[in-house]
């Protein structure tokens, strides 16, 4: 990746998200950890908690990369106890066939290449919809929550966990520092790419609040929008219904 994303016009956004990707998808999964210290596991495990999966349901995770999320939502369904009723499924979407391919072995959910802004489904198929990590990544969100709200049955819920800045300021002078000082150059050392990780800390920056987010996820139709902060605002998780 030559150049930061900030520098880059809005229709040449979506290839260059892809080239960034590709060039991280081999060492993602350790980066995820290092970057922090294995938080993001913790915070996918509150989003599963909240989900609340059963048997029968069925989830699609967009932007779902190696799959982790769609992973433990099928465990967690799983031992649940079936009383008869059938297996829950997932599917993870993903615009990037590396990010897939990673992750194709470890777990039963579904794979299928696919634009969070035009997901390859019928209407009204799907009991949850999560986006894990994913949404900063799209180019139109607007786009992104109609097809969520599109491809959710009437009851379906909606999970959008993101990065967000935390909102203290003590806490934000900190997490701003460990973002310019420590992240990028991570990202050198472990990735052997700089670039990707620096645009990720622009991209956080860049990001909406989170009242901003929940009005846009408002305008797409979405009802009963709510968001819960983890570790202090360094990362919102999103929720709704369509009603
Ligand atoms: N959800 C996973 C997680 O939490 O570990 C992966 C998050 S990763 C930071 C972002 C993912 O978004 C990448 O796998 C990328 O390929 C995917 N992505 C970016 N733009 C997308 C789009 N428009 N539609 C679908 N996936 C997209």
């Amino acid at each position: 990746v030559p150049f930061g994303m900030r520098d880059v016009a809005p229709d040449e956004k979506a290839p260059l998200v892809g080239e960034v990707f590709r060039s991280v998808a081999t060492s993602y999964d350790v980066m995820n950890d290092l970057m922090s210290g294995g938080m993001h596991r913790v915070w996918k495990s509150v989003t599963v908690d909240r989900m609340n999966p059963q048997p029968g349901h069925h989830l699609i995770d967009v932007a779902g990369g190696t799959g982790d999320l769609a992973g433990s939502f099928l465990a967690r369904a799983d031992s649940r106890e079936q009383r008869q009723r059938p297996q829950a499924e997932a599917i993870v979407c993903d615009i990037n066939h590396a990010m897939l391919k990673a992750g194709m072995d470890r777990s039963r959910a579904g794979r299928v290449c696919g634009d969070a802004e035009a997901l390859p489904f019928d209407d009204r198929q799907f009991t949850h919809y999560s986006i894990a990590f994913g949404i900063r990544n799209v180019t139109d969100r607007a786009a992104a929550f109609r097809e969520a709200y599109r491809t959710l049955r009437f009851g379906g819920r909606l999970f959008v966990l993101e990065f967000s800045q935390p909102p203290q300021d003590w806490f934000r002078a900190i997490y701003d520092r460990y973002s310019d000082l420590v992240i990028p150059r991570l990202g050198e050392a472990v990735a052997g790419d700089r670039e990707s990780y620096q645009y990720l800390v622009d991209s956080i920056r860049r990001f909406p609040g989170p009242d901003a987010l929940a009005m846009e996820i408002r305008q797409a139709g979405f009802s009963r929008v709510k968001y819960e902060r983890m570790t202090g605002g360094v990362c919102v998780l999103h929720m709704a219904a369509k009603v």
